[in-house]
């Protein structure tokens, strides 16, 4: 075994989440496939490369520019939502809620890491929110400790943009999680689920929509 081997780890070992013991028993693998699936498998790889690529409006990973939900006559472009990754966006989207469109930061603030806003894909949304296209920005940042200073941070940044229409920002809902029981959650979490309480649809009164009680 020679230089072969330990180029196609050090190769597989550039992926993210991959270490060195798990590019080893990859690669293992692979030079055991048929040739015929591992070329396959190269040949995907390359395609989705060369036909991906971040829709110019909100960087959400697609096959066409602007992307399938940018270019849906039928979405409400007024109502953004801001997410961290591509992958948020397509959890969020498999839901099949949603009728507004994305914005994809491409990551969060991480001041232990030195990421910070401007670091960030902001400035297509600031344009957008400026040109007085928004109505309602919805914060979908994670509730991690990053994921809350980047919506609080954004959320400065938007109303600080001098939207010529008043311009609405929300944050998604936290609290309980489906499953969960009250004697198991901490305060904060309780905290957060009172504060976020939504209408209980009236017995008998039809479906009714929940709406939020916050303020
Ligand atoms: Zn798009």
């Amino acid at each position: 075994m020679g230089g072969l081997l330990e180029e196609l780890i050090h190769k597989l070992c550039t992926l993210p989440g991959i270490g060195p013991k798990t590019a080893e028993r990859l690669a293992h693998h692979l030079v055991r496939r048929s040739e015929e699936d591992v070329r396959d498998l190269a040949d995907v790889l390359v395609r989705a490369v060369e036909g991906l690529q971040p829709c110019s409006v909100c960087a959400r990973v697609d096959e066409q520019n602007p992307c399938s939900i940018c270019a849906d006559p039928r979405r409400d472009r007024a109502l953004v939502c801001v997410v961290e990754t591509s992958r948020d966006l397509e959890a969020l989207e498999a839901v099949g809620e949603f009728r507004g469109v994305y914005h994809v930061l491409g990551g969060r603030v991480a001041p232990a890491e030195g990421v910070g806003l401007r670091d960030l894909n902001t400035e297509s949304l600031v344009a957008r929110v400026r040109r007085g296209e928004v109505r309602e920005v919805v914060l979908a940042t994670n509730a991690t400790f990053e994921g809350e200073a980047t919506a609080a941070m954004l959320a400065r940044a938007l109303d600080g943009a001098g939207a010529p229409t008043p311009l609405r920002l929300t944050r998604i809902a936290r609290g309980i999680p489906s499953g969960g029981e009250i004697v198991h959650m901490n305060a904060a979490i309780l905290g957060e689920a009172l504060r976020g309480r939504g209408a209980f649809p009236h017995p008998g009164a039809g479906t009714g929509d929940a709406e939020r009680a916050d303020t």
